[in-house]
Formats: C-alpha cells, structure tokens, sequence
C-alpha cells in the first residue's frame, strides 16, 4: 500500500516539476496542458489494467494473470503469490478430504452426523446402509423420522451416551446394530451404528447352549441326588469306612445342583429382553423377608450369629419385578453374611441393610464389617465365576454367579451397581435406581 502511495506520489511530483519546467521555458497554458496530458495518461494507464484485472476475475487462473506495468506489477505479483497459496491449500485441503472419504468408507461401522435439532447433517454409505437412509433425500431431516425405534428417540433424547444402545432394526429383523451417539461441539452429535448381527448370533448360541446343557445335566443329577439321599436314609446302605466319601458326594451334588439352578436363571434373564414387570413393590414386607431370610442362613451359616440392621424408608416404594429384584437384594445380603466373618469381640458381624432416597434416587444398600475387597478385583466381580478366594466362596456354598445374575437384572431394570469396599474392614454394595422407580407412598 505504501508502495502504490510513494509511486504514485513520485509520478505526480515529477510531472508538477515537468510542467513547472514547462512554465518556465513557455507560458502557464502550455504547463497546464501538459501537467492534463500527463494525468490523462496516468488515468487511461490505470484504466486499462482495471479492466485487465476485472477479465482476469471473470476466469481466474494461475496461467493468465497479467505481468501488469509499474504500479500494477507489485499488484499483480502480489495476486500471483495469493493465487499459488490458495491454490496449495485447495489442493491439500482435497487431498485431506479424499483420505477422510477414503477412510470412513472402508470403516465397517457407520457414521452419521446430527446438527443441533438431530438433524441429518451428513452420513457415510455404511450408515445409508445400515440404518436406511439415503442422504440425498435425507439430508436436514430430523433422524427420530427416519429412525423410529421408541428405544432409540429415548437414548437420543436422554442425553446418557455412556452406553451404547442395541438396535435391533425394524426393516430387517436379522440385523443388530450397537448405536453410540458422541455429543461433538456446536450442539452436534456424532452417531456411530455397528453392526452386531454376528456377535449377536453367537451370543444367542452361547445362551442356548448353556441354557440346554444346564437343563440335559438338571435330570441326570437329581436321580443321582435322590439315589445319594436315599441310600444315605437305609439304615447300614454305606460302609462306615466309606461314610466320609459318601458325604462328599453328597456335598458335592448339591453344589452341582445350585451351580445348575444359578446358570439356568442366568440364561433365562439374559434371554429376557422384554422389559421386567412394572408394578409396585411393597417394600416394606420384601426387605422384612430378606431380613429374616437372612438371619436364617446366618443361624445356619454360625453358631453365633450376625446382627442384621434394617434401616428402611417406610414411604418408599419402588417399580419393578418383585421376583426378580428379591433375588437381587437376596444375593447382596447372603454375601454380605457369607463374606463377613462373626467376631463380637472385635465388633465385626454386623449387617446393615438400608432404603432410601439419595440424591433424589431411590437406593438399596447393604453394609457388611466382613473380609473386603482388595480394589483390583471390584471391577471384575459382576463376570461370571469370578472370585477373589475360591475356596472361601465354596465353603459358604458360593456358585460365583449372584453378582452375574444381580448385573443382568440391575441392566434390565436400568439400574447400577456400585461397590466400595476395604480389605479388611467391610464393603457396601449399593443398588441406585432411577429416580422414575421410586414411588413415594402418601
Ligand atoms: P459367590 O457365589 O462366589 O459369592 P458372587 O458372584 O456372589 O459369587 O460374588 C463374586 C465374588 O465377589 C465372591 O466370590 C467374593 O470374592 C466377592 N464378594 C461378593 N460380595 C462380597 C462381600 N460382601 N464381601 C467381600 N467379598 C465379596
């Protein structure tokens, strides 16, 4: 800019000097015109590389920029450079956006972006596939019309994208496909769909298999069981010699028979995908029946047994299946007793059981002084057969499935479960329901 003024200053002054010249050697009239002339010159000079410039803009290429005279030359260059720069980075930018495309096409998982009313912004050929869109007629409408599963416009609306939601399609029934949604800048979302069809089938196959060789083992053991029992009965039926073996067959059977039952009722709620039963729990008689079920098997488990506290929310009620979240709180306190060993010198034994609101959810927890938990093992406890000491969790009559089966219920009622716990002085194992599963009674 600085340039063009000194250049243009430099002109001027010296045709003010010319035409002063001219004065003087001739007359003020002849300086006049000459001083005209030359700014006529320097005006038709600009005007026609304007217009060179205004061509140039109608077709911009590289190749035809004028070289420009003077003042225009710098300008010209100056287009030139900006020119080759726009175009590097034109060229990087598509060479960027060809790897982009060549990447999110041979992804396997499908991608759709959503604008800030869900709207469809854009989607990769997998995603079209998959989830039945098609963008060209799709774009900018919102995805809750073209999807319109009641399960998915929940997770969507919900905003909890911790978990991914199992879409199970409504226009091939065959497919299965994981939704995740990612919340992305500018209220967009970014929509992640995998097809799970295969793992899907072999899970199936999984279920079913267990779930058949469970029920083929069921028959076999109960005769050998009642063949076990009855012989047991008949005065003089077992040598004595032989009576500590018989015993542990005995013993043993039963543990087979509970490992059979554990696994069957496994297979039965993972296989549930319906959702549970909705109506109200009287949950003052349920945990009064846990409380004693639990002093039972306390009784049962020592000589000197627990100090069970139930501490409980009488206005509180909760939604859901009776049967299956008796076997939940069952389980937490059978292994909070079985896990908690009885020492009223040290003040240990004691079992608290609460029921409350928290945080305005409702929340069931079971409080143990026993064993603990060392904190490497808490992430994995709820996997099936998964025990931090084997043989303590047989000794009690453990199958290591109740914290399995408790998972599997907890999910289907859209619950969790959280562990703290500390060797050596106790744990607490704490179910939180949603808070639409809490019923205040008035
Ligand atoms: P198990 O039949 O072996 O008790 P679970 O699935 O119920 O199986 O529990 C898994 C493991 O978690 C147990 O083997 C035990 O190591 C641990 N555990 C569960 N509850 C407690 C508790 N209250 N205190 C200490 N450890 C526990």
């Amino acid at each position: 800019m600085q340039n063009i003024r000194r250049k243009a200053g430099s002109f001027i002054f010296a045709l003010l000097l010319i035409s002063l010249f001219v004065w003087l050697i001739s007359s003020a009239t002849t300086a006049l015109l000459v001083f005209s002339g030359g700014l006529l010159l320097y005006l038709a000079n600009h005007i026609f590389w304007l217009n060179q410039l205004q061509t140039w803009f109608k077709k911009p290429d590289l190749k035809t920029i004028p070289d420009g005279y003077g003042l225009w030359e710098g300008l010209f260059n100056l287009l030139l450079r900006y020119e080759r720069t726009n175009k590097y980075n034109q060229t990087q930018l598509n060479a960027s956006l060809e790897r982009f495309n060549l990447a999110t096409s041979a992804m396997p998982d499908g991608l759709v972006i959503l604008g800030s009313s869900n709207e469809i912004e854009w989607c990769t050929a997998n995603a079209e596939q998959q989830l039945g869109l098609d963008l060209k007629t799709d774009k900018n409408l919102p995805v809750v019309n073209l999807i319109r599963d009641s399960g998915f416009i929940a997770y969507l609306y919900n905003e909890k994208y911790d978990e991914p939601f199992k879409l199970k399609s409504w226009r091939n029934p065959e497919l299965v496909l994981d939704i995740q949604l990612i919340a992305m800048a500018n209220n967009q979302k970014l929509l992640i769909s995998r097809d799970m069809t295969q793992l899907e089938k072999v899970d199936v196959m999984r279920r079913d298999f267990i779930a058949n060789v469970s029920h083929e083992l069921r028959t076999p053991l109960t005769v050998v069981g009642g063949f076990l029992e009855t012989l047991g009965d008949m005065e003089g039926a077992v040598p004595p010699s032989l009576q500590g073996y018989f015993a542990m067959m005995e013993e043993q059977t039963v543990r087979m028979r509970r490992i059979i039952e554990d696994l069957l009722t496994l297979s039965t709620i993972e296989s549930n995908t319906g959702s549970p039963d909705n109506s109200e729990i009287d949950m003052a008689s349920l945990l009064k029946s846990v409380q004693n079920d639990a002093i039972g098997l306390s009784q049962g488990l020592n000589k000197s047994s627990h100090r069970i506290l139930l501490e409980a929310d009488a206005t509180l009620n909760l939604k859901g299946s009776m049967d299956e979240l008796r076997s939940v709180f069952s389980n937490l306190v059978s292994n909070a007793i079985r896990y908690t060993p009885v020492d009223p010198a040290k003040g240990h034994g004691d079992i608290t059981i609460t029921w409350q609101m928290r945080n305005k959810q409702p929340v069931f927890a079971v409080r143990d002084t026993g064993i603990g938990i060392e904190s490497q093992h808490i992430e994995r406890l709820t996997e099936r057969f998964y025990r931090v000491d084997k043989s303590r969790s047989r000794e009690t009559g453990g199958t290591g499935l109740g914290l399995s089966i408790v998972k599997h219920i907890l999910i289907r009622h859209q619950a969790k479960l959280d562990i703290s716990s500390e060797f050596g002085v106790g744990s607490t194992f704490s179910v939180i329901f949603p808070k639409s599963r809490g019923v205040q009674k008035t």
